[in-house]
Formats: C-alpha cells, sequence, structure tokens
C-alpha cells in the first residue's frame, strides 16, 4: 500500500525498519548521512534568534537535537506506533529519565521486582534518596498491584519477559490498574524485542529500550530510546533530556540505524535458534527445568499468546547438579561464548547468579527463582545445526 504524501503510510515493520525516518542531504545519499558535529551555525544573527525561541525549525546544539539521532528517533517511533522518541546514550540514561523526568519528591512508585540490577538500584535506592517513596511487587500477582497503590501512587515500571527467568506480567491488567490510580505504565521492553511485544497496543503509557542488545544486536556501541506520548516527551521530559545530556553520539544513532534495518531478519533466526536450543535442553536428563516463553510448557504459556508474537531470543535452563554443572556446561561451550550481554548476533550464556545477580542475598535470589543451577543463553544468528552441537556436547560434560 503506497499513499502519494507517505509512501511508507500503512508499511510493515520490516519497511519501516530500512526506510523509515530518513532524510536525505541535497547530496541525495542512499544511506543515512552521519551529521558528526556538536554544533550549528546560522547565516544570521536574526536566523539564530528564531532558532532560539523556537520560532523557525532546525538544530541549535547536538545535546538538545542531532539530524542522524533525529533518523534514529523517527525510525524507532513509526515501528513502535508512538507518538515519538528520544534517544540516549544507554539504556539505562532511557530508564534513569523515564522515571525521574516524570517524578518529585512526594510521589510514589511501583515497580516489579524482577528488574535489571540497574534498574533495581534506580527504583530501590536512588528514588528514596530525593523523597520518591517505592513500592515493590511480585509482577504476576495483579492483587499485589492493586495494594500497592496510593493516592501519591504516579508511576509504574515493570519489565516483561523479566531477567532472567524470562516470566511474564499482564500488560492490560497492570496498565488497568496503573490508569485507574492515575498512574502512567513504563514498560522495559528489551527482552521482548520491539518486533515480538507491542506494549502500548496493551496500554502502555511509555516504552524504554536498552538499543545496546538486539537493536544494534552485534556488540557494538550502547544506546537507549523513550517511546512515548508528545504530551510527555514535549512535556515533562524535555527539559530534563536537554539538561541532564544523556544525548545519544550521532555515530552510535548511525550504527543503531543500521542495526535497525537488520532487526527483523536478526530476531527471526534468533527466535528459530532459541526454541531449538529450548527443545534440546529439555530432554536432557541432567536439567530440571526449561524456561522458554515459546513453549507450551511455560508457566505464562497463555500470556505468551495474549500479549507476545514469538518465544524471544533468550531461554533460562536450570541445571539438577545446580552450580557445578552450570559452570561445567558454560565452560564446556565452545561456539557460545560466556558473556552477561544479550541480543547479540553472537550467541552467549551466562550464570546469573554469581554473576548479574551476585549482590542480591540468596533469599532474594531464591524468591526470583535464580537458582545456582540456572544458566542464560541469549541465542544468536548462527546455523541451527553448530549451537545444537556445542550445546549437546557442553550438556554431556555438565553431566559427566
Ligand atoms: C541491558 C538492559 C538495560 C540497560 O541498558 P544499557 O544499554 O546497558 O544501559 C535495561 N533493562 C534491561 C532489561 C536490559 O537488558
Amino acid at each position: 500500500m503506497t499513499h502519494p504524501e507517505n509512501p511508507l503510510a500503512g508499511a510493515d515493520a520490516e519497511t519501516l525498519l530500512v526506510h523509515g525516518g530518513q532524510t536525505r542531504s541535497p547530496h541525495g545519499e542512499t544511506a543515512e548521512a552521519l551529521y558528526l558535529t556538536s554544533g550549528y551555525v546560522y547565516d544570521s544573527a536574526e536566523l539564530a534568534e528564531a532558532r532560539f525561541k523556537g520560532e523557525q525549525p532546525g538544530y541549535v546544539y547536538s545535546r538538545y537535537g542531532n539530524p542522524t539521532v533525529s533518523m534514529f528517533e523517527n525510525r524507532m517511533a513509526a515501528m513502535e506506533g508512538a507518538q515519538g522518541a528520544r534517544a540516549t546514550a544507554s539504556g539505562m540514561a532511557a530508564v534513569n529519565a523515564a522515571i525521574l523526568g516524570l517524578v518529585k519528591a512526594g510521589d510514589h512508585v511501583v515497580a516489579s521486582r524482577a528488574l535489571f540490577g540497574s534498574c533495581l538500584f534506580i527504583i530501590e535506592t536512588l528514588l528514596p534518596r530525593f523523597g520518591v517513596e517505592t513500592t515493590l511487587v511480585e509482577g504476576g500477582d495483579l492483587e499485589e498491584w492493586r495494594a500497592a497503590v496510593r493516592e501519591n501512587t504516579k508511576l509504574f515500571f515493570l519489565e516483561t519477559p523479566s531477567n532472567p527467568t524470562l516470566r511474564l506480567i499482564d500488560l492490560k491488567a497492570v496498565a488497568d490498574i496503573a490508569h485507574d490510580a492515575g498512574a502512567l505504565l513504563v514498560v522495559d521492553n528489551v527482552f521482548a524485542t520491539p518486533l515480538l511485544q507491542k506494549p502500548m497496543q496493551h496500554g502502555a503509557d511509555i516504552v524504554v529500550y536498552s538499543a545496546t542488545k538486539h537493536i544494534d544486536g552485534q556488540g557494538r556501541c550502547l544506546g537507549g530510546v523513550i517511546l512515548g506520548p508528545t504530551e510527555v516527551l514535549d512535556g515533562q521530559l524535555k527539559d530534563f533530556l536537554r539538561h541532564t545530556g544523556p544525548s545519544l553520539s550521532p555515530f552510535n544513532a548511525w550504527v543503531l540505524l543500521k542495526g535497525l534495518e537488520t532487526l527483523p531478519l536478526r530476531v527471526e533466526r534468533q527466535c528459530a535458534n532459541a526454541a531449538a536450543a529450548a527443545e534440546l535442553l529439555a530432554g536432557d536428563a541432567g536439567v530440571s527445568r526449561v524456561l522458554y516463553p515459546g513453549r507450551a510448557d511455560h508457566p505464562d504459556a497463555d500470556l505468551v499468546k495474549q500479549q507476545m508474537s514469538g518465544g524471544g531470543t533468550m531461554v533460562a535452563v536450570d541445571f539438577k547438579g545446580g552450580k557445578r554443572a552450570a559452570f561445567a556446561f558454560l565452560n564446556a561451550l565452545r561456539l557460545i561464548r560466556i558473556s552477561n550481554n544479550l541480543g547479540d548476533s553472537k550467541s552467549l550464556a551466562t550464570h546469573p547468579a554469581t554473576t548479574t545477580h551476585q549482590r542480591l542475598t540468596p533469599d532474594l535470589r531464591a524468591d526470583l527463582g535464580i537458582g545456582d543451577g540456572l544458566v542464560r543463553i541469549s541465542l544468536g544468528i548462527e546455523s541451527g545445526r553448530d549451537l545444537a552441537a556445542d550445546i549437546a556436547q557442553a550438556l554431556a560434560a555438565a553431566r559427566g
């Protein structure tokens, strides 16, 4: 379907990710131009005045905006179906701005407990330091979300599927509770990728990504993005972002734009590799459970059907032999490398209890289902046959 004024009207994600947001310079370059500039010049003092007053559109300083960064933001917004996007230097800069930019002392924030470690730091440690009250809830328990609401509740924050156990939270149900309370729902959608879950279609107000993960997807640079309504982006968030400086570098924006072009191809292959790896792991005698949202035996399988269009790129596996077996498995892997990163073209595996989640108490880890035998695998785009061979020989080593 094409439209004379906007050839991308009604286009599918695969098309938007290749063409969306691109503006061409007078040279008519094929690829997105890299505007590696911090500042801008004006032909007259009057023009500079008009730009600063916002009477004439255009850039004034790359902390506020940059043409390459704008292309990345507009491509992300087009794909997510959001009114707008603001790019940041990392995923954490996006999470930090989406939370700190929207609350003030005396407000209350409710968040799910199973969060990425740095997000948990913001909620648990940083916000209380500035007089913002916070409550952590078991994300899958809707009663806990309801019970946590106070009259000063301004924001709900959650991550689904969660890291590293890949449990789901009902987006629609939690969005309804947030809105009844007059609060905004912010969703960290990293694990699902922008392709497999559309939180805004289930009621989320704001979606954040670490673009470092699947969006770059090739282990090159950090980046983040906040997507939401113009009212919020140009309202409360505008001055916060302009004056605290979490800006994405134009170079990284350019890398991420190229990453977006191949995102559907990579995610499709990664999901196929993840489903196959989950099947192989589930059939092993040394494995006590496999958590993969694409499997019928996943504890939240109904919710997966309701809000995700695929099982994702991550698999969690629990070894009966605990830490010894988990380490033996990791150390035996040859193709899959040990790394805490995820969403990469290269398959990566990690032992959360001793790395990303080692700072938690053993009790809290147990609450979150992060046992000593748990290994998280992020599947890459290698050949499924080679990955299967690597996993099979590592499983044999783990049993031995
Ligand atoms: C990686 C990650 C972040 C933080 O992103 P950075 O780009 O590393 O700052 C936040 N949330 C989730 C779920 C992540 O996986």
